[in-house]
């Protein structure tokens, strides 16, 4: 069976909006949520205001309660019949995300085994056939194959095979049934 490892922040969660609506809930900002939506976070917001949301980011709970990605639950539970399924989360960088992660994969997908989810720091540790990740520099620091998955602050990359949604991913990796 091929191994396919799936990232979690924008992947499987849908981590941006969240941000987005902090901005637009509790932020002094002028931008409306389609400009939010149409560029990176770190091109639209002042330094100040990316050190408190970094800081949101790292508080107990943040992760918790981000809404699933549409299609996501479904489609990786289809292809968990013909790949075996990893979850990789570079998520070091907040310590404060662990139990929150590990929750959340547990309550959405219940059917990813503890043994197949990997907290990270780099992801050239990840040994896999394939790894759809929206960041680029965790996909050229991967071995396999890099499948970028649409964000913000990806659209202009070009160097890997693209999907923007998961009915993407089940077009690209479900065989006709
Ligand atoms: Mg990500």
């Amino acid at each position: 069976m091929l191994r396919l490892t799936l990232d979690m922040d924008d992947v499987l969660a849908n981590t941006h909006e969240k941000l987005i609506n902090i901005v637009l809930n509790d932020f002094s900002t002028t931008l409306t949520e389609k400009e939010l939506k149409a560029a990176p976070l770190k091109e639209l917001l002042h330094p100040k205001q990316l050190g408190k949301l970094k800081k949101i980011m790292n508080a107990p709970s943040f992760f918790a309660d981000i809404e699933v990605k549409e299609d996501a639950i479904e489609t990786v539970r289809a292809l968990s019949s013909y790949y075996e399924i990893f979850v990789a989360t570079a998520c070091m960088e907040f310590p404060n995300s662990f139990k929150d992660k590990f929750d959340w994969l547990a309550r959405h997908f219940n059917f990813i085994p503890w043994t197949h989810i990997v907290f990270c720091g780099h992801k050239s540790i990840i040994q896999s056939d394939y790894l759809i990740d929206d960041h680029t520099k965790n996909l050229y620091a991967f071995k396999g194959e890099g499948i970028l998955f649409t964000a913000a602050h990806n659209k202009k990359e070009t160097g890997f095979r693209r999907v923007s949604s998961w009915k993407e991913v089940s077009e690209l990796f479900l065989p006709i049934v």
